[in-house]
């Protein structure tokens, strides 16, 4: 065989293979398009789609605009404007390394308009599959417009991997709204096939999210704010009753770049994890400031993922703010949870359905009920003043505006335990009951070991325990706020709760879930009967206990029937 060729690959080709990289779908040249038109430091960005993107992608931006003479350069690869400082340590831009415009050259047909303001007439040009064509002056008012035509269509194996236009546009839609979210005094026009997806001024950050998540997630979001050691965190976070089905309303900006990051996303998830069932996400629109030089945002050629020099430190930061923002009492930490009982009374629901919801009106009528004419509730008491305990497992309560409170007192209990605990945890305070004989539990040998290796932060959870042999752990004394425990069933969940996962969980993010276990295994549970002053003792201490509006599981510990429910319930409104 004869000896090979060492070559150097020609500029198109080099091209084709970088557009592979950076340019994979219709969402990243829309991703890149939008974010050249911020760093032009543009004040509106009209984004228009059809067919996905992969038929024409055009951005408008009223930006710097590109001088005539640096046209060509622009379409260069590594060709950019913005990386004063080459060390890459200070990068102030959403652009840096001068490959998209070249890639999408190289892939589909690029035409740049484009008029600095001091320039008498716009200038074009065009790259078509990476031949460049020739500059051309052409109508435009000062700043850029980007067009894209047939994505892919000089790369034909990637466009066989494209999805449905649908979900191209969908793909693409989203990159839009993750650069509007980070720029809220950008103004931005979003047309994707005739439909305008949203039309937005320049405005606040709150008002952006509300634009952008809707007005009811909204609702249910609460500002918060928070630094360590030079990193800011502020934002906007869902309260616990706040959750959706999937991750879609999560975005974060780090540095005013929207980004991706595993590291933001699992810590989001970890500050939720007692508060949202399993299955549920929460929403969240954060964004942090890192000193440029604890931060690489160079790490892959999309820059959506970081690497943080603390990560640790940002993990603790996200978790801590929102564990404090979940804390707030349940007065203040926005609505309770929604009661949402049309699905059982809709016309659409099968007999058997009905007739089961009808049952469970029945168990609400006197024989079930045993009531009290208490004192009348006061508007310091948003939970209201108990009236009756029902099926010796609800308690029903009346708020000063007429509001019906109905409380699942084993749930709230476990939270009001859950709290306890942990207040008593931080304070390095809790209180063990030794056990007056020691019990032996039998464990699996891996999963014992992994309780004897937490004994020191047990104990200070209240919960001592000794090596008895391979596999088998002595119990010498539990938490007393759980009464009087199954010390054998409490080990096992522990050690599940150890053994979840290996990822490297935030230590915080572990001790609430281990606390959380140890409250679900306090003594009392439902069916027992409250007396009057107990009732009104527990409303009063969810009223003042972080997080009481969920128990441990996510599920609410209270549901709230307005006057307007019962309306609607009842038919007098829509
Ligand atoms: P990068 O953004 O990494 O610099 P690009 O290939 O995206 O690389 O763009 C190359 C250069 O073209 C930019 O550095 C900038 O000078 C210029 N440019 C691209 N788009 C615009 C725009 N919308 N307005 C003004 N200048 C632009
Ligand atoms: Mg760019």
């Amino acid at each position: 065989m004869n000896q090979p060729f060492i070559r150097l690959l020609s500029a198109q080709t080099v091209n084709r293979i970088a557009a592979g990289e950076v340019i994979e779908r219709p969402a990243a040249a829309v991703k890149e398009l939008v974010e050249n038109a911020i760093d032009a430091r543009a004040s509106a960005i009209e984004v228009i789609l059809s067919g996905g993107g992969i038929e024409r992608i055009e951005v408008i931006d009223d930006g710097i605009g590109i001088a005539r003479e640096q046209l060509a350069l622009a379409i260069e690869r590594h060709a950019t404007s913005k990386l004063a400082d080459e060390s890459l340590v200070r990068i102030a831009t959403l652009g840096f390394r001068g490959e998209a415009l070249p890639s999408i050259g190289a892939a589909a047909r690029l035409t740049l308009i484009s008029r600095p303001a001091h320039q008498d007439a716009a200038y074009k040009i065009t790259v078509a599959g990476g031949v460049v064509g020739d500059i051309a002056p052409a109508p435009g008012v000062p700043g850029t417009r980007a067009i894209v035509e047939d994505l892919f269509y000089a790369t034909p194996a990637r466009r066989k991997f494209l999805r449905s236009a649908r979900a191209e546009s969908d793909a693409a839609e989203k990159a839009v709204w993750r650069l509007a979210l980070a720029m809220p005094a950008v103004a931005f026009r979003l047309v994707a096939d005739e439909r305008v997806v949203f039309d937005l001024p320049a405005q606040t950050e709150s008002a952006r999210v509300a634009a952008l998540f809707g007005r009811d997630t909204a609702a249910g979001m609460l500002e918060l704010r928070a630094e360590r050691e030079g990193v800011m965190l502020t934002g906007l976070a869902g309260t616990a009753s706040c959750s959706r089905a999937t991750t879609a309303l999560q975005s974060f900006v780090v540095n005013d770049r929207p980004v991706q990051d595993p590291l933001l996303k699992m810590a989001l998830r970890l500050a939720y994890r007692d508060v949202i069932p399993a299955g549920r996400y929460p929403v969240a629109a954060l964004r942090l400031y890192v000193p440029a030089e604890a931060l690489d945002v160079n790490v892959h050629p999309a820059k959506t993922e970081l690497r943080f020099a603390d990560a640790n430190g940002v993990r603790s930061l996200v978790i801590g703010a929102i564990g404090r923002l979940l804390e707030r009492p349940v007065s203040l930490a926005g609505a309770p949870p929604a009661f949402r009982p049309m699905a059982a009374f809709s016309p659409g629901l099968s007999t058997a359905a009905r007739g089961f919801a009808e049952a469970e009106l029945a168990l609400l009528a006197p024989p079930a009920a045993r009531g009290f004419m208490p004192e009348a509730p006061v508007p310091e008491h948003p939970l209201g003043a108990p009236v009756a305990q029902i099926l010796d497992t609800y308690v029903l309560a009346v708020a000063a505006d007429g509001a019906l409170v109905i409380v699942d007192q084993h749930a709230a209990h476990e939270r009001l335990t859950e709290e306890r605990l942990r207040g008593e945890f931080l304070a390095g305070q809790v209180v063990a009951q030794p056990l007056l004989l020691p019990v032996v539990v039998d464990l699996a040998v891996a999963d014992a070991a992994r309780l004897l290796a937490q004994a020191a932060v047990l104990r200070r959870m209240g919960l001592e325990i000794e090596a008895f042999g391979p596999g088998a752990v002595l119990v010498r004394a539990v938490p007393a706020a759980l009464k009087e425990p199954d010390a054998a069933a409490l080990l096992r969940d522990l050690a599940d709760e150890f053994c979840e996962s290996d990822m490297p969980v935030a230590l915080e993010a572990r001790l609430d879930a281990a606390l959380a276990r140890l409250a679900c295994h306090r003594s009392v549970r439902a069916g027992r009967r409250l007396g009057r002053e107990e009732m009104a003792a527990l409303l009063r201490e969810m009223e003042a206990t972080p997080r009481a509006a969920t128990c441990s599981h996510g599920r609410p510990t209270f549901l709230k029937l307005t006057k307007a429910d019962l309306e609607r319930l009842f038919g007098r409104r829509q």
